[in-house]
């Protein structure tokens, strides 16, 4: 079996596919964790949830580039520009379903912060925003699924990360999706307890080889970040849950450690932080 931890299945890109996304995903043995970005979209991964009780989990978030002045849309997520400000009481009555095993994705987006006057208020409305998910995971005791984007060549977002949540956020597992750190900024998270995804970029990019050898396999689990980045040889395409095998035969590679290895721990990884009992 296989887990994938990070996948936007949900989405309106799929509704005429899912169907057959999700049988070839079933065919595949891969489960799935189907991640929101907006309340809509978390919402929706709900719903799906509950039509595949048994390949099919949520959860739910506000993405930190929703926050932005100029309006993300994105045709994959929303048909329409559905403006949308956080309302944490909605995500707050939304939490505690018991098909919600995670709150995210949130965090800190500084790549696509674009002047520099806007910067430290931009950055600081993500903090209060993250933050505030931050403590729904708390309270409900549910993993925080975290996207983290520094700028270019930098560890800034990281170390902003490690100092906002602190002493704040101890008793859940926080997972960073998309890894991108520095070998540096890597171990101090490894030390504060984080989790670490591992998704289709190992397949046709070098850059985070060293990083994902150092990791300590109980700590990585995989993602598709489907529909998006899908690995070799779909690299450009719309990517899907199913695809995942080819990142964890791109990891067997890297770590030089068997498949039956790298697909059991990461498996059990999966259903320990996300408290799933099959
Ligand atoms: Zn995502």
């Amino acid at each position: 079996m296989l887990f994938d931890a990070h996948t936007h299945i949900q989405f309106p890109i799929y509704d005429s596919t899912r169907k057959d996304v999700l049988r070839r995903a079933s065919d595949a043995h891969v489960k799935m964790l189907a991640v929101g970005t907006q309340y809509s979209t978390s919402k929706a991964a709900i719903e799906l949830s509950l039509e595949y009780p048994h390949d099919v989990w949520a959860s739910l978030g506000f993405h930190p580039s929703h926050l932005d002045k100029e309006w993300h849309h994105d045709r994959n997520e929303q048909k329409e520009n559905e403006k949308e400000l956080f309302d944490a009481r909605a995500f707050s009555a939304l939490a505690s379903h018991k098909r919600v095993i995670a709150i995210g994705e949130c965090g800190l987006d500084y790549f696509r912060i674009k002047n520099n006057e806007a910067r430290s208020k931009t950055k600081d409305r993500q903090g209060e925003v993250f933050l505030a998910q931050a403590c729904i995971a708390e309270i409900t005791k549910k993993a925080l699924m975290i996207h983290c984007r520094p700028s270019k060549g930098s560890d800034d977002a990281y170390e902003d990360l490690l100092s906002l949540l602190d002493s704040r956020v101890q008793n859940v597992p926080r997972i960073l999706h998309f890894y991108v750190g520095s070998l540096a900024i890597t171990k101090k998270l490894i030390e504060a307890g984080f989790y670490f995804t591992c998704g289709g970029v190992i397949t046709f990019s070098h850059d985070y080889d060293e990083i994902f050898k150092y990791i300590p396999l109980d700590r990585i689990l995989f993602e598709t970040d489907a529909p998006y980045v899908a690995p070799e040889p779909y690299r450009g395409k719309q990517n899907e849950p199913a695809y995942i095998r080819y990142t964890v035969e791109a990891l067997c590679c890297i770590r030089q450690e068997p498949v039956n290895k790298i697909q059991d721990t990461t498996y059990a990884n999966s259903l320990r932080v996300f408290n799933i009992s099959l």
